[in-house]
């Protein structure tokens, strides 16, 4: 059975300011999933506090310890910190999660500099990645710790729910059983990756719940050499394999019609090259 334990952050819970509406969403959005919610444990914002909760968690070895609040540009925000003392891990300013922080104030159309307060949302624990965070500010975090994966959301609401939606619930769901994934990778010669990019957008238009992501591998004999690599997920195996293998086709024609080609393909629906 998959583990989940909840980690809130936030003095406000604890003396009553705040309802933790999270907790209980989150325990409904498992229930929903056909798991549960284990565990949820209250910790003040202090820095002590949070590691050795983190630490506590994580020696109950659960399969996902979801940590909520706490990713802000203030001061009292220091849950990343705590992570990273918990987990033995360096802070590091990610670029990633910088870009991210950068675009989401270069979208708001003022001019915002990007003072010390706000590039502090992009210093993550060392081999975590960002998530997006569609709604709001602070990026979301993914880090694995043993066998453990920590997730850490941010404490407004709309903003947990919605990067729980986007990043976490589908890795939960596929680790429950109750979705399967099928991959693909696809080694693509001759095509530039802008050119690339609008080929990725129409075939993710056509199949939205799928994952299609390409890596630049620099040059091979002289040709632009690209890393496709492709996903689907279905509660039917069989579906997840079929959708992932048309998604890897259409691909495959979009890199011809380009005048590139596909010199191997591995996982769903093929095993060539
Ligand atoms: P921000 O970037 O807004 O500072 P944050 O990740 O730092 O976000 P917090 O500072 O912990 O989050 O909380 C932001 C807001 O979300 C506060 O109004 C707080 O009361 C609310 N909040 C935090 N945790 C919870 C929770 N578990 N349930 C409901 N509301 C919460
Ligand atoms: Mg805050």
């Amino acid at each position: 059975l998959v583990s989940v334990e909840m980690l809130a952050v936030g003095k406000e819970l604890l003396i009553g300011r705040t309802v933790n509406t999270n907790a209980n969403w989150l325990g409904r959005r498992m229930a929903l999933m056909g798991g549960m919610l284990e565990r949820v444990t209250t910790v003040d914002d202090e820095l002590d506090v949070i590691s050795s909760a983190a630490r506590e968690a994580l020696a109950r070895y659960p399969d996902f310890v979801i940590v909520v609040g706490g990713l802000g540009p203030t001061p009292d925000d220091m849950t990343l910190k705590g992570i990273a003392m918990g987990t033995g891990r360096k802070l590091k300013t990610d670029p990633k999660a910088l870009e991210m922080v950068r675009r989401h104030y270069a979208d708001s159309g003022r001019r915002v500099p990007l003072t010390k307060e706000r590039r502090k949302m992009a210093v993550l624990p060392a081999g975590s990645s960002p998530l997006p965070n569609p709604v709001g500010t602070a990026p979301g975090v993914r880090l694995e710790s043993g066998a453990s994966v920590i997730f850490c959301l941010p404490g407004v609401p709309s903003e947990m729910k919605a990067i729980f939606r986007g990043s976490a619930e589908q890795e939960i769901a596929v680790s429950m059983g109750r979705l399967h994934r099928a991959q693909a990778r696809l080694k693509i010669l001759g095509v530039f990756e802008s050119a690339l990019a609008p080929v990725i957008a129409r075939v993710k238009a056509k199949y939205p719940d799928t994952y299609v992501k390409s890596h630049p591998r620099g040059r091979e004999e002289g040709e632009s050499r690209i890393e496709l690599d492709v996903a689907a997920v279905s509660a039917d195996r069989d579906e997840a394999v079929s959708v992932a293998a048309a998604v890897a086709r259409e691909m495959g024609l979009g890199v011809e019609r380009l005048g590139g080609r596909v010199a191997s393909w591995r996982g769903a629906g093929g095993h060539r090259g």
